[in-house]
């Protein structure tokens, strides 16, 4: 076995280095952890003619064949799980136990699309003519393209490159420039378990915007899947209407959580502090407005406070619950959100800064009351550990103010009563909604968004159709 610590592009099956390099940082240490090749556009339109190349044996590989090597990937993936959450640690920040457990939702992307692939059935349809049959194929769409964030720096890449192998698809990935290490793993793991070269090409780049708008633009190119921020969905997609790409877009989100008067509160406290302490609150469906019915706001937040208090924040290789955030923007934005609240009226309960004992990127598990709807906080993305909380009055209330938002991924609301259930999740104008449940991931569900928080499922039985084309066969003269 080779070490799983690589640092060049990854392109049909070969490491190649660059001249210009970049360097990966530990958030907790500062420290640079390794200098990684730097991929130009040359270098990208050379992974997209390979990609091309491969996809002429790749889809036309048996089933069978492509789904033995989707299985050994995932096996491969979780032989190595210490190993590459120890790299994910070092890169991303988040405590090593998380990142081992990121690994396993990772890798199950690739055993779930093992199994669809051999669930790809076309057609054949009623007839509709005498002596005429017509048949509906399901064919790879062709060359893929995937852009992915930092906080996830396994899973957003599987949940990507699974189904476009599945399907019989190859892919070129420009991982993120904070956390390409995990992503070169995983392709040195594809590359042992024998995935052909040229089927899976990464591209690590400082030039995003370049690299992004050759793969947008390439006519070799077939589909784009992007996760990231809306800005950048908005740009790529713009640019994806040059060649009318099918396109995918996972993107930002303003997760309400709600509390109901029947709610059972401490399942409540529970619910929000995995959904909301996850990865120290950097994740797109992590809950950003948390929404109290007014009647149960104070004892809400007195069993709220015990419970954000003992979470322990620290260097994600000692046994802590979350880590430093991943730089010093980061730091900033929520810096900059809290201070805004607190001018406006808000009330610091717990937290609300840096922990500069531990270090510049560690913030404080976080407690912020009396937040209203139009506090910069309650309409911008947090991406950190703070708990902001506002009340609302009735149901009808607080079903506005959940979906006062342009975005529309995950929400979440805890209630006992099953007419309020079924009521407010028909109401919510959300992709995923959480009742009485702060985790709502897993490969099986399909995860995506409406509104402005983008296009397309991934995972579940949906996800395979994003990089499959629908043909329509009819065949006369029988
Ligand atoms: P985040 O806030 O998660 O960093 P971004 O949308 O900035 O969100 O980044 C997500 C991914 O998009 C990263 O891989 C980043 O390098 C890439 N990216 C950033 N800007 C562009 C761009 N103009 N075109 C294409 N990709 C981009």
């Amino acid at each position: 076995m080779k070490s799983l610590t690589k640092k060049d592009l990854f392109i049909e099956g070969h490491w190649v280095p660059t001249e210009k390099r970049f360097a990966v940082t530990n958030p907790a240490t500062g420290e640079t952890i390794s200098e990684v090749a730097d991929a130009d556009a040359e270098l990208t339109e050379r992974a997209i003619n390979v990609a091309e190349q491969a996809f002429s044996s790749w889809s036309k590989t048996p089933t069978q064949e492509r789904v033995k090597l989707l299985r050994k990937w995932y096996q491969a993936m979780m032989d190595n799980q210490q190993a590459l959450a120890e790299i994910m640690s070092a890169e991303q920040g988040k405590p090593v136990a998380e990142a081992a457990g990121e690994i396993a939702y990772g890798a199950s992307f690739v055993d779930w699309f093992a199994g669809e692939a051999e669930r790809i059935n076309g057609d054949i349809l009623p007839h509709t003519e005498a002596g005429k049959r017509v048949m509906v194929m399901k064919q790879p769409i062709g060359v893929c393209a995937a852009i992915t964030p930092w906080n996830f720096p396994n899973a957003m890449i599987t949940r990507k490159v699974a189904p476009a192998l599945a399907a019989g698809c190859t892919i070129v990935v420009k991982p993120p420039q904070l956390t390409p290490l995990s992503a070169l793993a995983i392709a040195q793991l594809a590359s042992e378990v024998g995935i052909p070269d040229g089927v899976i090409n990464i591209v690590p780049s400082t030039d995003a915007k370049t690299v992004g708008k050759i793969l947008a633009e390439s006519p070799k190119v077939r589909k784009l899947s992007f996760t990231g921020s809306t800005d950048v969905g908005k740009v790529l997609m713009s640019q994806c209407a040059s060649n009318v790409k099918k396109i995918s877009l996972e993107l930002g989100g303003n997760a309400p959580f709600l509390v109901f008067d029947d709610a059972d509160l401490d399942e409540a406290v529970e619910q929000l502090i995995a959904c909301k302490f996850r990865n120290a609150g950097q994740t797109c469906i992590s809950a950003n407005r948390v929404l109290v019915q007014a009647s149960v706001a104070d004892k809400f937040i007195e069993k709220l406070k015990p419970a954000i208090s003992k979470l322990k924040l620290g260097v994600g290789t000692d046994d802590v619950d979350l880590g430093p955030l991943v730089n010093q923007d980061a730091v900033d934005k929520v810096n900059r959100l809290v201070k805004s609240a607190v001018d406006n009226g808000a009330e610091v309960v717990l937290g609300g800064k840096v922990d500069s004992d531990l270090g510049e990127l560690f913030y404080q598990p976080t407690l912020l009351t009396g937040v209203t709807g139009e506090m910069e906080i309650s309409e911008e993305e947090i991406f950190g550990p703070v708990v902001a909380v506002s009340t609302f009055d009735d149901e009808q209330q607080g079903i506005e103010r959940a979906n006062d938002t342009p975005f529309g991924l995950a929400s979440y609301f805890c209630s006992r009563s099953v007419d309020r259930i079924f009521r407010v999740s028909e109401a919510l104008e959300y992709g995923m909604v959480g009742i009485n449940a702060g985790g709502i991931s897993h490969a099986f569900n399909p995860f995506g968004g409406v509104k402005e928080s983008g296009i397309g499922r991934e995972g579940s039985k949906y996800g395979i159709d994003e990089y499959l084309e629908i043909k329509t066969v009819t065949l006369g003269g029988l």
